[in-house]
């Protein structure tokens, strides 16, 4: 039988695209080396087949919501709810003279992790097994330590990760003013170090705020604070910078984030820019590519890090077998755990996906969450 016959029989088709917009304040000003903000927007795509829902996310700009009803239910609306290949494809062609980078490839990553969380609950599987799951342990890192934060709120966030929960491994921003206040920098690191104790690990992230020497001075200087991650010491788009920084320092360098299709993760890879691949689900192109991209990270011998958005990686995290960790981002962790019942606790630094509950294991409080929907 060909596949086409196989669809032909009685596939369940996917009925209706329903797509919204959330905005929620931060609870405090968050900066990086680069941006500052006190908001954040997600843009949550459901999707209907046979009376069950699927759901997924991106945090990304309003639009993305119109590039869903607008272009890409049109390749997506009355077709299998079980080929999520063919879906993922048939929505990157469609985009082809708009081009994938940026808000389209966040929508497409939106309804492609709808898709495979619907095809898990239409199938009643957790969607970890439905994927091939390789552990039931997913380590996490607590990410914060935002440039806006004082000394106090830096401390009683990473003393809350570290002591209160358990997490072995926390993150913050350096880079403030795009590099241009490393004393600072220096010292919050410090600091850091103080608050977290001698055996957790110490992640940076500069957010490419720094030129290739200053990353490379900032990293010899905070050489007694045991730093063991450095993101994106310079810019992502500077491969030879972030080997060059790699080549010279002892903590592993990381970026990926930005990526938004194969070629970007193996052109870095390629590049031998970073000692772990960064990967984010909600930009990337969903649950598909992310997996792609591990493989792809797979073949240069490198681990991979999923970015931000800790419960809509949780499950595809429990699936990839050369796995770092997953971001367990203060912002989002907090978004997410306002919006969706099932929401997992980091506590003791890893998660466990559900293996009673289908699908992502979440369900949206619909009305808790009214008061944030723009759209
Ligand atoms: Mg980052």
């Amino acid at each position: 039988m060909t596949a086409a016959q196989l669809r032909a029989r009685d596939d369940p088709a996917i009925e209706a695209i329903d797509v919204r917009v959330y905005v929620v304040p931060t609870d405090a000003p968050e900066a990086d080396g680069t941006a500052s903000w006190d908001s954040t927007t997600m843009v949550l795509v459901r999707v209907l087949s046979d009376g069950v829902v699927g759901t997924g996310w991106t945090y990304g700009a309003a639009q993305c919501a119109d590039i869903v009803k607008d272009t890409l239910c049109r390749v997506v609306l009355h077709r299998s709810a079980l080929d999520t290949s063919e879906r993922f494809d048939d929505m990157v062609v469609r985009v082809r003279n708009e081009g994938r980078q940026g808000a389209i490839g966040y929508a497409i990553s939106a309804v492609d992790s709808a898709l495979w969380d619907l095809k898990a609950r239409l199938l009643r599987l957790p969607l970890f097994r439905l994927m091939g799951g390789v552990r039931d342990e997913v380590p996490v890192y607590g990410s914060g330590g935002f440039t806006s934060y004082s000394d106090e709120q830096q401390s009683r966030q990473l003393g809350g990760w570290v002591h209160g929960q358990d997490i072995p491994r926390v993150k913050i921003k350096i880079g403030e003013d795009w590099g241009r206040d490393v004393e600072h920098d220096l010292d919050r690191i410090h600091k850091a170090r103080v608050t977290i104790g001698d055996e957790a690990e110490l992640f940076v992230d500069a957010n490419g705020a720094y030129s290739r020497k200053e990353a490379v001075r900032v990293a010899r200087r905070a050489a007694e604070d045991r730093l063991s991650w450095f993101e994106e010491p310079v810019t992502s788009d500077d491969l030879e910078g972030l080997r060059e920084v790699r080549d010279a320092i002892d903590a592993d360098v990381a970026a990926g984030e930005y990526g938004f299709d194969l070629p970007y993760f193996r052109r870095m890879c390629e590049a031998e820019s970073v000692d772990c691949l960064q990967v984010d689900a909600t930009r990337c192109g969903g649950y598909t590519e992310f997996q792609r991209a591990a493989a792809a990270a797979a073949s240069f011998s490198l681990e991979v890090s999923a970015h931000c958005a800790p419960n809509l990686h949780a499950h595809v995290a429990a699936t990839t077998p050369n796995l770092r960790h997953v971001e367990w981002f203060h912002d989002h962790a907090r978004i997410e755990r306002l919006f969706f019942e099932g929401a997992l606790d980091p506590s003791g630094g890893a998660v466990h996906p559900d293996p009673a509950l289908a699908g992502n294991g979440l369900v949206l409080r619909e009305r808790d969450v009214a008061e944030y929907r723009i759209a």
